[in-house]
């Protein structure tokens, strides 16, 4: 037996080398904390994803549109977080937010669509 500090609490305890918690309300206390938190990042990137679907959604009604970078960033699009890429025979990228994707032409101008089965 050794004194072992909680992680949770800070509170030292006798308990064995491998013991972390002092309690058994500390150790659920850790543990839903470490839940929200991991919850909350997931939720915050969930959130950049269904936004970045909307805004493509909105743009492209039909199934076909042509829009320029400038409107998908008024519009708060995030470039960096997409759901899967899909490469043609062709060498083309098309990057996906969930269905609706998209397909840099130039620059400042990029191709909308949208894929009825997922792919991987
Ligand atoms: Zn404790």
């Amino acid at each position: 037996m050794e004194k072992r500090t909680c992680i949770e609490c800070g509170d030292k305890f006798d308990g064995r080398r491998d013991k972390k918690y002092c309690c058994d309300q500390c150790r659920t206390s850790y543990f839903n904390k470490q839940n929200s938190d991991q919850n909350k990042f997931m939720r915050n990137i969930n959130n950049i994803l269904r936004k970045n679907r909307r805004i493509l959604e909105t743009m492209n009604p039909t199934g076909k549109a042509t829009v320029t970078k400038t409107d998908l960033l008024d519009e708060g699009f995030k470039f960096s977080y997409f759901t899967n890429e899909y490469k043609t025979k062709t060498g083309k990228t098309y990057r996906f937010c969930y269905e609706h994707g998209y397909l840099q032409l130039e620059s400042n101008l990029f191709a909308l669509v949208i894929r009825k089965e997922y792919v991987e």
